[in-house]
């Protein structure tokens, strides 16, 4: 992403005046506002954080979104990260910060909200609909469709973790440019499922990417570094914030995972932890019987990385144990070489220690 195609998005003709729930933003502002979609029983207002902040110059408008899934807690520690510990000095343009998409989530500890959808099918949502829906036209209106970039963090679902990655629609061209220079050393391919917010933007012509890493119920300090230096990065790619962008050793692109899924009973063995290269046929877990007679092996169906993993030390038949993304086996030695040269203080080498720290590694 050049900052000569940043700044044509973003200095053309869409540069209507700020307008976020019923508060006019002028350059040069910060404003907390609360951007409203509900009511409770009692007849209080249901309303969705958003922090705004505007550099005195034009430029792009880019949103960054927590907590979509009530319960996927790590995008609320980047956003609190940029929003409290360390607020970049913007050079130009509008960055909307939101710590809590899914409020009523957050509370109840789950990733759904009370009428039991998911917000992320639920875009772009209507103001006549369901709750739901009222809170996805909310953010979609009011947010996204003022914005030229949005980035959207998630974490794994329950009981399991995830090597952060980013998922963006690689056929779209600007797309593709905000997921390279966020810098994940993995990069999967996929529009996005029916509803969720990045493929009703891309529907408006909004790229929208999501970051997926770590666990729920958590801010894991080190997903919150990889997140908050991803967002810095595309940040400096659109010249928004002075730096040079931070490279990753290597960057991938992934076009096909595969789950791999146990067919016993009993207590896992891991093997392989989130972030490790694995070969075909290579043992990723030992399924062992509850008194250690029966032994069986989970072996990878194919060469890639491990790019999401069960904290579930028990399975049954059916049950996911390792997520692969698929990497042609040439691939896998150049990574492989290139995973040797990561500096001491790489973060994608210290997410992947942190991210194993609580889970059983045995030799095999
Ligand atoms: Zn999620």
């Amino acid at each position: 992403m050049t900052h000569a195609a940043a700044s044509t998005t973003a200095e053309g003709t869409r540069r209507k005046p700020l307008i976020i729930a019923g508060e006019r933003i002028r350059l040069g502002q910060k404003r907390a506002l609360r951007l409203q979609f509900g009511e409770t029983y009692l007849g209080n207002p249901v309303t969705i954080p958003v922090y705004v902040h505007r550099a005195r110059k034009n430029g792009p408008r880019v949103f960054l979104t927590g907590v979509m899934h009530g319960d996927e807690l790590n995008g609320m520690g980047v956003v609190r990260h940029l929003l409290v510990e360390d607020p970049p000095k913007l050079l130009k343009g509008t960055l909307v910060l939101i710590p809590v998409v899914n409020v009523y989530g957050i509370e109840r500890h789950t990733r759904y909200m009370p009428d039991r959808r998911d917000p992320n099918r639920c875009f772009p949502g209507s103001a006549t609909g369901s709750l739901t829906s009222r809170l996805a036209n909310a953010l979609f209106t009011e947010v996204v469709q003022q914005c030229d970039y949005g980035i959207d963090f998630h974490s794994a679902a329950l009981q399991r973790t995830n090597y952060p990655n980013v998922r963006a629609d690689m056929r779209d061209p600007p797309t593709a440019a905000l997921a390279r220079a966020f810098g994940a050393e993995l990069v999967v391919h996929s529009k996005g499922p029916r509803g969720s917010l990045r493929r009703a933007a891309a529907g408006v012509g909004v790229p929208v990417i999501v970051v997926e890493a770590g666990e729920v119920w958590k801010i894991e300090p080190r997903v919150v570094a990889v997140g908050v230096r991803g967002a810095l990065n595309a940040l400096m790619a659109l010249g928004m914030v002075r730096g040079e962008p931070e490279q990753p050793a290597f960057q991938v692109a992934v076009n096909k995972k595969v789950w791999v899924r146990a067919d016993q009973g009993g207590i896992l063995g891991f093997h392989a932890k989130p972030g490790d290269l694995v070969r075909e046929g290579e043992t990723l877990a030992t399924i062992y019987g509850i008194f250690g007679r029966e032994q069986t092996s989970l072996t990878s169906p194919v060469n890639g990385i491990v790019l999401g993993m069960t904290t579930m030390p028990a399975i049954a038949p059916g049950g996911p144990a390792y997520h692969i993304a698929r990497l042609p086996k040439r691939k896998l030695s150049q990574i492989q070489r290139k995973m040797r040269q990561r500096p001491k203080v790489d973060p994608y080498q210290q997410v992947q220690q942190d991210l194993a720290t609580s889970i059983t590694i045995q030799e095999q």
